[in-house]
């Protein structure tokens, strides 16, 4: 039985941890033997035999910089079906994520399964916080464009809540609300977006759109909203003094491992879906930090089979909370995300990696 057929969070730890090991060491060797410049990396940093990883701290992994330094791809030319872009802050050079038809199919089954956990079954209304040329420009397809199409398919009745210059659409969210203040609906916006743009305007207004049945997601980071000592706590308290009856939800993602997200439950932890999991590495010494201790986070997703996308250090950091017992009743491990490593965290952690490419 594979992961991705499992229910996102039904699994405790003595199910999950086999399989996502042989999973992951199985994806390991794939791209192995699929993607030479993975290939070429793996044994510049030694000889990985698959037989020696008997837990997840012992898989190699990429850091997300080298996918914006390399072509990483484990499928031919003709069987690319997209490729997703994504030039992060660290520099104006862009990730390539290259998808074929079956690892796109995988990545939204699993995020339909995922969001339907919050959401439910039914395709809700969706007010999106953002304004709509954010994905009619192609050529600069963002990944707040990319973002907000992945998710769009799970709502209806799209309305855009924001007009080009940022300022709120008043219009369009008052005709929203009348027709669907007391039904459940979908929002969906990036944090600081919908933050500046949508509850402090709203505030700054004074405008209340009470809305009986809403579940906000937001995704992106707190570091723009801590500089200004907004808190979960106040973002969650002022979207239900503008907008009423509101669970909000924050999730971690990125877009090389789109599909396996990482959603916070009403008590504020990130959880691990059955397809992906994290693990904390303390920077320079790059060793397994156990639960509670800050490090970088590492992420593992069993959904990328067309990209040695995997098994991943990225820049941010972020500690593990627990396992299997957070207090909403969700299995697997919780977290919480720290932002980003700081610069010469980051570099030491590129350095490393570079080191070990150049010495192919
Ligand atoms: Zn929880």
């Amino acid at each position: 039985m594979n992961l991705i057929e499992q229910p996102p969070y039904g699994l405790s730890h003595n199910e999950k941890a086999p399989r996502l090991l042989h999973e992951l060491k199985a994806l390991t060797e794939h791209h192995r033997q699929a993607c030479p410049a993975y290939a070429r990396v793996l044994s510049a940093e030694g000889q990985w035999e698959s037989s020696d990883a008997n837990d997840l701290a012992q898989l190699p992994w990429l850091t997300v910089p080298l996918f914006k330094q390399r072509e990483l791809r484990s499928i031919p030319d003709d069987a690319v079906f997209k490729v997703l872009t994504s030039s992060g802050t660290t520099g104006s050079v862009p990730s390539r994520i290259f998808l074929d038809n079956d690892t796109a199919k995988r990545q939204s089954q699993v995020l339909v399964r995922i969001m339907q956990e919050w959401l439910g079954k039914q395709r809700r209304p969706m007010l999106i916080w953002d304004h709509p040329s954010v994905i009619q420009n192609r050529a600069s397809f963002s990944a707040r464009g990319a973002g907000i199409q992945g998710l769009s398919f799970l709502g209806r009745h799209h309305t855009y809540a924001l007009h080009d210059d940022m300022t709120l659409n008043l219009e369009a969210i008052r005709t929203f609300h009348k027709r669907f203040a007391g039904t459940p609906v979908f929002m969906f916006g990036f944090t600081f977006m919908v933050w500046r743009y949508g509850l402090q305007a709203l505030q700054a207004q004074e405008i209340h759109l009470p809305f009986e049945d809403a579940v906000l997601l937001h995704s992106g980071g707190w570091k723009k909203l801590e500089a200004e000592a907004v808190s979960a706590r106040i973002f969650n308290e002022t979207a239900r003094n503008q907008l009423g009856n509101l669970s909000v939800h924050n999730f971690y993602g990125m877009v090389e491992q789109v599909g396996s997200i990482f959603v916070a439950c009403e008590h504020g932890h990130l959880h691990c879906p059955s397809y992906a999991d994290i693990l904390v590495r303390e920077p320079g010494s790059w060793r397994v930090l156990p639960h509670q201790q800050a490090g970088v986070l590492q992420v593992l997703s069993v959904l990328p089979t067309s990209y040695p996308g995997h098994s991943l250090l990225t820049e941010d950091r972020g500690r593990i909370l627990g396992e299997d017992d957070c207090p909403c009743g969700r299995t697997g491990k919780y977290f919480e995300a720290l932002g980003r490593m700081a610069k010469v965290e980051a570099r030491g952690c590129s350095d490393t990696f570079e080191n070990a490419g150049g010495s192919q």
